[in-house]
């Protein structure tokens, strides 16, 4: 995942948190190794190469996570997109070469990228990606998923006292004894300090990774309508039920934007959102209604 992974529980000796380390450990590991697109063996890595033709037997979590982005895509009116492949891979490449993509280039990989490109079909469990050249990129939900992946293995040992981080996404499992909840500082460049239990949380935003290139900042993500990255200078910070939903939004607010993003958090059950962005050369901030009471008083 390119991230370094936090586990933190409560366990009743030594013996226990040392088996409870490992299982957590080892579920993160086999979601890095199924679903990391740096991984040419990778499951994911292997239905792209199979793009263009039919539909492909996809393993329960593969496709766990592909169901969650279609429907992410779908509410947040394909801002969020895990074809966006392409796209990303030439701006990968835009970064270590401190240069913009070629627009025709551009236009080619958007050809091949589009959340309707990917058909699903949950009774036979298959994927189909519609045209060849297609790439999915799960590095805006896979990393959620396996948090919530990770506390599931530790509460099968019994152990629910917990949070996993996996950078940008968290789970959280019931909070530390004697305790609201987890005590959560959203990003070094906020001063949001939230309580949270029985949730997920991530944050997003185009200030960790991005090129410069003429003074323009482009985010590592990016608007899956023009295939640009991201220059609004945003930052996002979600609250969801789950990681994963939490780790999709974040990155689906950040590509919407205040007004549409806000709406659709606020619309949402269980979701609340933070956002701070540039506008016209000032720094401005909005929130769902229910996102302070998740605040440390
Ligand atoms: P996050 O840090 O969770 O916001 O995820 C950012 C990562 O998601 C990027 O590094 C890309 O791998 C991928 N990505 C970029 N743009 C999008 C998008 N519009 N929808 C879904 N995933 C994206
Ligand atoms: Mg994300």
């Amino acid at each position: 995942m390119g991230t370094p992974c936090r586990v933190l529980f409560y366990a009743r000796d030594v013996d226990e948190a040392e088996r409870a380390r490992r299982a957590a450990f080892a579920e993160l590991a086999g979601v890095d190794e199924r679903m990391s697109d740096y991984r040419e063996q990778s499951e994911v890595s292997l239905l792209s190469r199979r793009s263009g033709s039919g539909p492909i037997p996809v393993s329960e979590p593969l496709f766990r996570v592909l169901w969650a982005a279609e429907r992410f895509s779908e509410l947040s009116g394909g801002a969020f997109d895990v074809t966006v492949g392409p796209v990303v891979e030439l701006w990968r490449k835009a970064r270590r070469e401190a240069r913009l993509p070629d627009p025709q280039e551009l236009r080619e990989a958007l050809e091949r990228t589009g959340w309707r490109k990917l058909v699903l079909d949950p009774s036979a469990r298959t994927a189909r990606l519609e045209r060849p050249g297609m790439r999915l990129d799960l590095g805006g939900i896979a990393k959620g998923y396996a948090c919530d992946r990770a506390l599931e293995a530790l509460a099968r040992l019994g152990i629910r006292r917990a949070m996993v981080d996996t950078g940008g996404g968290m789970a959280l499992g019931d909070p530390p004894p004697g305790r609201a909840g987890w005590r959560i500082q959203v990003a070094d460049r906020s001063e949001n300090v939230l309580i949270l239990a029985g949730c997920g949380v991530a944050t997003s935003g185009d200030w960790e990774r991005y090129v410069e290139i003429d003074g323009v900042r482009y985010s590592h993500i990016v608007d899956p309508s023009t295939g640009l990255g991201l220059t609004s200078r945003i930052l996002v910070t979600v609250v969801a039920p789950d990681g994963m939903s939490a780790d999709a939004l974040s990155t689906a607010l950040s590509v919407l934007g205040p007004e549409r993003g806000l709406r659709l958090a606020e619309d949402l059950p269980g979701v609340e959102a933070w956002m701070r962005w540039r506008e016209n050369g000032a720094v401005r901030s909005a929130e769902t209604s229910g996102f302070a009471a998740r605040l440390e008083r």
